[in-house]
């Protein structure tokens, strides 16, 4: 059962992110809030490089960013590592098994 404070917190975050009303004084004290948070805002950032087709720096959001073209498989997972010629920020993106082809 989650804490209806920290409910109430997130939807208004939630809502402040979908533009649908937002609390300018919107402090956050808990540190289970801030972590609630932050998993939210993490997992908002994810989707939206997926949606991108993993084509800008998730911190900066710039667009000059380097592939080393060197895919490593790791189980079913393949691991890209990528850096951003803007923040200098480097990441790894994460292809996961959709299929085969051939016979
Ligand atoms: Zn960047």
């Amino acid at each position: 059962m989650i804490d209806p404070k920290l409910q109430a917190l997130i939807q208004s975050v939630v809502d402040c992110a979908d533009g649908t009303g937002c609390d300018d004084d919107l402090t956050v004290t808990s540190s289970a809030a801030v972590a609630a948070l932050a998993a939210y805002m993490e997992s908002d950032s994810q989707a939206e490089y997926v949606a991108h087709g993993g084509s800008e720096c998730p911190h900066c959001h710039g667009e000059d960013v380097d592939y080393d073209g060197n895919v490593r498989l790791y189980g079913d997972k393949c691991h890209h590592d990528c850096k951003c010629l803007t923040c200098q920020k480097t990441w790894t993106e994460i292809y996961t098994l959709t299929g085969y082809e051939g016979e």
